[in-house]
């Protein structure tokens, strides 16, 4: 979770569109679609099937036969009964990967997958005052405590499919931040926002991106009213800053169905939806899964 400090957040926007794909491998056929701001690969050969974006901070969503053995980088991932399965590359991911695939009759495929490196928005500011770069001592606690809550919501791997579905922008607005970006204060390197932020008005609908499960729903001290949604297969939305939480754990959510409303709850400076995609611990960029403008 981001540390806020009032009056420096201003993240801008610009990087996500320095950004291209690199699909590099063997005779694969590569099919590239332009939705937005970022580029999509979908990648077909052989029975495997990817569904992302070649870069840092990506999710990638694949498909292989029923049965087979996928590995990424030597560690086996999870496989659903119809062959599908998620990983995701972090924030500051190295370059080169590997992803191995057993099928059933003992063919083994190979695929390289080089990913493009991001550049992030580095913001510094010095000669601030120490007492607002760090939290007061008295709420260190309940920020203990508020990481802990956070981790079990997302602790869970449940077999739902809803992730390989298409996501769609859970709010309206202007994109105001974000992932990867990262402020320097008093030479000090801040945890980076691993958000995308929307701006809108206080009370403007947040709607699910896609279907999910509440497993969190919480007034947090830096994130304010907090709701997770887990998608399935570790794949959990979290949505931070709400003026209102319409759902509670427990409830399964429609995709579009609305789950909140827009606020500047918690550490924030004025309202906006801070929306963020998680493979289980790994913070992953929102804007690989969904295409387009939230506009
Ligand atoms: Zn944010």
């Amino acid at each position: 979770m981001s540390s806020r400090v009032k009056g420096v957040e201003s993240v801008q926007s610009s990087v996500i569109n320095s950004l291209k794909v690199a699909a590099r491998s063997a005779g694969m056929s590569v099919l590239l679609l332009l939705g937005g701001s970022l580029t999509a690969v979908h990648a077909q050969q052989d029975g495997i099937t990817l569904n992302g974006t070649l870069t840092q901070g990506s999710l990638i969503r694949g498909q292989v036969a029923p049965d087979a053995i996928v590995t990424l980088d030597g560690e086996t991932l999870a496989l659903n009964s119809e062959g599908k399965f998620v990983f995701g590359f972090p924030r500051d991911a190295s370059l080169s990967h590997t992803l191995n695939v057993e099928l059933p009759d003992g063919t083994t495929l190979v695929r390289d997958i080089t990913l493009t490196k991001r550049e992030y928005n580095i913001q510094r500011i010095d000669g601030l005052d120490s007492k607002m770069v760090t939290p007061p001592k008295a709420v260190l606690e309940r920020i203990r405590q508020d990481n802990v809550n956070v981790s079990i919501a997302r602790s869970k791997v449940t077999d739902a499919d809803a992730l390989f579905t298409r996501f769609e922008w859970p709010a309206k607005g202007p994109i105001t931040g974000v992932y990867g970006s990262q402020r320097v204060l008093n030479g000090v390197p801040k945890w980076p926002h691993f958000g995308v932020d929307v701006g809108g008005p206080t009370g403007a609908p947040v709607t699910a991106p896609v279907e999910g499960t509440v497993t969190l729903a919480e007034d947090l001290y830096y994130s304010g009213n907090t709701l997770i949604l887990d998608h399935g297969m570790g794949v959990f939305s979290t949505f931070l800053h709400l003026d209102s939480i319409t759902v509670k754990v427990g409830d399964t959510v429609a995709q579009g169905e609305q789950i909140g409303t827009i606020g500047a709850t918690g550490r924030a400076t004025g309202p906006h939806l801070d929306w963020r995609i998680n493979l289980g611990k790994m913070r992953l960029d929102p804007q690989t899964v969904v295409s387009g403008t939230p506009e």
